[in-house]
């Protein structure tokens, strides 16, 4: 028996994912912690990076296809996929 077929022998890069690429804002902010929001209504992802410590926690997934990036000021997220 052989392995699960993935695809076909001709057509190798199926997953060649047209990702779409959100930008994700600050919302809020303190000490401690940042907010970040995407801007695409339709996702709504939110995470929260720490400043003092790198960490990021996501908060609501939203569309987990997409590419999310974005900035405030040193801190910089992009491609956050941790769930
Ligand atoms: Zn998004």
């Amino acid at each position: 028996m052989s392995p699960a077929r993935r695809g076909y022998p001709g057509n190798p890069a199926r997953i060649e994912v047209d990702m779409a690429s959100h930008e994700m804002v600050c919302e809020a902010e303190n000490a401690h912690e940042v907010l970040f929001v995407c801007t695409d209504d339709a996702c709504g992802r939110r995470v929260v990076v720490g400043k003092a410590r790198p960490g990021l926690t996501v908060i609501d997934r939203g569309d987990f296809s997409a590419r999310h990036v974005g900035s405030l000021g040193g801190i910089s997220i992009e491609g956050v996929d941790v769930a």
